[in-house]
């Protein structure tokens, strides 16, 4: 157990580090949930994709159940730090259109709880479980910088989109989307989310109304949890020939740039060593993609039509 911090020290630490309030906390279920976070000073405008940093301190609780935590001596006056992807409603609250960007005054962030770490990790997982208690007024840190490249503006084509996430990576893709769809941008827009069950599609509604609205636009969810039989995976959905027969047409790396988030086992980044390339087992979709449609993935110093951002 961490050292408790006095009441006025935690509020003093409170004062000194956090530069941000909640605008409003929406749990989909105990780990699942959508914050919105106004930081003090507004922010300046930012490409779609791109990821910032929520900060917590380790002096505030975690929500049980948790790995303990071991802290290093001084970490409880430190604050714990995280890189998310800056998510989007997509739709304006309560209506049926597009949110103008002069109506977003917060950013959201669509967070998954990780209560227990992987083998391996030096450290027990920190901040979703403290992200998880915040509610609408509660303050916390904001990373003061947009960072990454994953967006857009990768896009070598710019004709045909495919964003393929699993779980909360589709944060970033539904930010992209809601842009092609502002600016009447994309002739054909898939968005493909895979998740473990029909309850962690949190934008599920907002996809069933774009599709309405918007006859170029396919949203594509799956679940694995949910399925009776074998699970049935992205890769498996493309490798297999599903995805073409849905849309119609061929996954042309001539006129489609792809887009891939979330769990590294669904992406498979190859690693290439001296000139080499070597593909992760199980197969991931860069292998599918590049051996089976002859896509290039983005590479050092090479810019392909697959393009991805891993969460761990
Ligand atoms: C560029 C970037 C953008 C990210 N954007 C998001 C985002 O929009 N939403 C989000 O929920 N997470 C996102 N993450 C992951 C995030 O930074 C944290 O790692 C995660 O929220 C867990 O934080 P933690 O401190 O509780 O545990 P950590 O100590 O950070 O993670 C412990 C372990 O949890 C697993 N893990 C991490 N993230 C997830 C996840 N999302 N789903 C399932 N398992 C996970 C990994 O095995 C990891 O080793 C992003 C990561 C990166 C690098």
């Amino acid at each position: 157990m961490p050292p408790e911090l006095e009441a006025a020290e935690i509020e003093s630490l409170r004062l000194a580090h956090y530069n941000a309030a909640v605008s409003s906390m929406e749990r989909m279920h105990e780990n699942l949930f959508i914050v919105r976070v106004k930081p003090d000073g507004g922010f300046p405008p930012f490409a779609a994709g791109r990821y910032t940093s929520l900060g917590m301190g380790y002096w505030e609780p975690r929500q049980e159940p948790c790995e303990e935590e071991a802290l290093l001596e001084g970490q409880e006056r430190r604050l714990a730090k995280r890189a998310y992807s800056v998510g989007s409603p997509i739709v304006a609250p309560g209506e049926r259109r597009l949110i103008e960007p002069a109506e977003e005054d917060f950013l959201e962030f669509f967070v998954a709880v990780v209560r227990f770490g992987s083998p391996g990790d030096d450290e027990a997982p920190a901040l979703t479980t403290r992200l998880v208690l915040l509610e609408a007024g509660d303050r916390l840190w904001i990373g003061p910088k947009f960072a990454g490249v994953y967006g857009l503006d990768r896009a070598r084509q710019g004709q045909d989109f495919l964003f393929c996430a699993t779980g909360t990576g589709e944060a970033p893709h539904n930010r992209m989307v809601w842009q092609l769809l502002r600016e009447g941008r994309g002739r054909r827009i898939v968005n493909i989310t895979c998740a473990r069950t029909r309850g962690d599609l949190a934008y599920h509604e907002v996809h069933a109304e774009l599709m309405r609205k918007y006859p170029r636009y396919l949203y594509h969810p799956m679940t694995t949890r949910d399925q009776s039989g074998a699970k049935l995976y992205i890769q498996d959905l493309i490798e297999s020939g599903k995805l073409e027969a849905i849309l119609e047409a061929r996954l042309d790396p001539e006129s489609w740039d792809v887009f891939l988030c979330g769990n590294p086992a669904m992406i498979g980044a190859p690693k290439t060593t001296q000139g080499a390339k070597t593909y992760p087992e199980p197969r991931g979709l860069v292998e599918v993609l590049e051996t089976r449609f002859g896509f290039q993935a983005d590479a050092r110093g090479a810019r392909g039509n697959v393009h991805f951002e891993t969460y761990w």
